[in-house]
């Protein structure tokens, strides 16, 4: 007996020991590790590809006020990061192939490029749509990842800004079935403004939403339109991407959710889209996955109205002629 409680005492004093072991070591490796400076990699030059820290993120430069941001794509799954514990971690299948289908289109039929930012990593590593304590959950090598992503971020925006005074950044996203196992095949356009807010009259939306809490204050004041004509007016979004035979929500034909699943924005939305130091825009697209980012002919197509439709969208509210700049 006696034996047995001095042996098990003897363990718990050496495990003790071996934990203070271990948390010195974790001390003296945070210690050593020391990231250069965010910026180094650059200047950031168009027609460069800068891939940040392993390769954890992709910047490509562009030369249009337009920003792809693809936080949820990733599938590199480093053993130096550990997984999150907490939070969403469904990967958007197929949405880098979706942002660089867009961009080669861009370039192959009008030789212009928009600026792209993707996160490499799989969402169980990093995921690049949270605040920086839920994206990285104190991994330093995902908190490096994610401050690069959004330096990447910052300076195509700082680019735009000076180049052409304003711009706006699509975070891109991939929605799958819901829990009831409905499939919606329509474009989840996210402005900030929850469901039940889009619920509301044309009238009441007007009256009652500020311009400050939706993420395109930038294309309200150039385009002079009112925030339900924006939303799901006959020259919104929604209504660009049913003149060219996609669904969408907000839109002419789907103004509100009506009590389905809808996301109205995440982190990226809110943080580029609502800063009033940048005369700038931000829309979440969550798009379906069937029909639209599936196969490469079907991302294809899409990518080939996809650019028609922004066009379209930045000649009518920004008064912005994407394809002779
Ligand atoms: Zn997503």
């Amino acid at each position: 007996m006696t034996y047995t409680i001095r042996l098990f005492t003897f363990l718990i004093f050496f495990s003790f020991l071996s934990c203070n072991k271990e948390e010195n070591k974790k001390d003296i490796v945070k210690e050593a590790i020391a990231f250069p400076d965010l910026g180094e990699d650059g200047p950031y030059n168009y027609g460069q590809t800068y891939q940040g820290r392993n390769g954890y993120t992709t910047y490509y430069p562009g030369n249009i006020p337009v920003i792809l941001s693809i936080p949820h794509g990733g599938d590199i799954s480093p053993s130096e990061i550990s997984n999150r514990t907490y939070g969403v971690s469904v990967t958007d299948s197929n949405t880098i192939e979706l942002g660089i289908a867009i961009r080669n289109y861009f370039y192959s039929n009008y030789n212009i490029r928009p600026y792209v930012i993707i996160n490499n990593l799989k969402r169980t590593k990093l995921d690049a749509n949270r605040d920086r304590i839920e994206a990285a959950q104190g991994n330093i090598y995902a908190e490096r990842a994610f401050d690069e992503f959004h330096f990447y971020i910052e300076k195509a925006r700082e680019d735009i800004i000076t180049k052409f005074a304003t711009g706006v950044l699509f975070d891109i996203h991939g929605h799958g079935i819901n829990p009831d196992g409905f499939n919606d095949l329509r474009t989840w356009i996210g402005y900030l403004l929850t469901s039940d807010e889009l619920d509301n009259s044309n009238d009441y939306i007007d009256k009652n939403i500020s311009i400050n809490d939706v993420s395109i204050y930038s294309l309200l004041n150039s385009s002079g339109q009112s925030l339900s004509e924006l939303l799901s007016g006959p020259s919104s979004l929604g209504a660009l991407f049913e003149d060219n035979n996609y669904t969408a929500l907000p839109s002419p034909q789907s103004r509100s959710p009506e009590g389905m699943r809808y996301f109205s924005g995440g982190y990226n939305t809110f943080r580029y889209g609502t800063n009033r130091n940048f005369n700038f825009s931000s829309i979440q697209l969550e798009f379906p996955f069937q029909g639209l980012r599936d196969t490469p002919q079907s991302r294809n197509l899409f990518a080939a109205t996809f650019v028609d439709l922004v066009q379209e969208y930045f000649l009518i509210h920004l008064n912005i002629d994407l394809f002779s700049l």
